[in-house]
């Protein structure tokens, strides 16, 4: 059975392809997968994870894992959202959307904020498999650590009392979003297997 990740983010699929080997389920590497460029226009992060889980199991005639994820700030009324990724804009990156993201928080006192996580599994003529994940946390005043990627310098997380940025890559999985998405996909992913 092999399994592409629907990922052009080096660093997300580095994630994904880690927790999933703990979980037993072998990726094949990115210099034997074909990539696509897929346009995130859902209005959900479950139907932009299932556009790109789709078109990577098209393309390379396999099983195909999407992520789509995002960070849903309170006092922004769920932004940035399905739109994380750009939130400063078409050429945004995570330094100018960690910035935008604090001057947007400037003098707020509601720092509550969480991160979703929706997996889709397509498979080239057959069933899908979803799975969602989330965990809660606050927005700090200024970037923390060095690890991870996104968002991660700014959300702290209660349950490991650090942000995702200073926390080790099985500490963030033990909590994370995806972590936990991706450990209720892979019971179901198992049986069909
Ligand atoms: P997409 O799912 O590739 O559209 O992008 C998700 C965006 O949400 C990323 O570019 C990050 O800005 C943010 N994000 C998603 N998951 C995480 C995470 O685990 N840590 C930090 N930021 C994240």
């Amino acid at each position: 059975m092999k399994l592409v990740i629907a990922s052009n983010n080096a660093r997300k699929r580095t994630e994904i392809t880690a927790i999933l080997e703990n979980l037993g389920i072998r990726i094949i590497p990115p210099d034997e997968t074909l990539f696509v460029e897929v346009e995130e226009d859902g209005e959900t992060f479950a139907q932009n994870a299932k556009k790109k889980a789709e078109a990577f199991a098209k393309v390379n005639h396999c099983a195909a894992l999407g992520d789509d994820s995002g960070l849903c700030v309170d006092a922004l009324n769920g932004a940035p959202g399905v739109y994380s990724s750009r939130f400063a804009g078409v050429d945004a990156d995570d330094v100018t959307n960690n910035a935008k993201l604090l001057r947007e928080l400037n003098g707020v006192a509601n720092r509550k904020a969480y991160f979703a996580c929706s997996i889709h599994v397509a498979f080239p003529n057959g069933p899908c498999i979803t799975a969602e994940g989330r965990v809660d946390g606050e927005i700090l005043e200024r970037k923390d650590g060095a690890g991870g990627f996104g968002y991660d310098p700014l959300f702290y997380c209660p349950a490991l009392e650090k942000t995702f940025a200073q926390a080790s890559p099985e500490e963030k999985a033990s909590v994370s979003h995806r972590g936990r998405a991706l450990k209720k996909l892979s019971k179901e992913f198992q049986t069909i297997v």
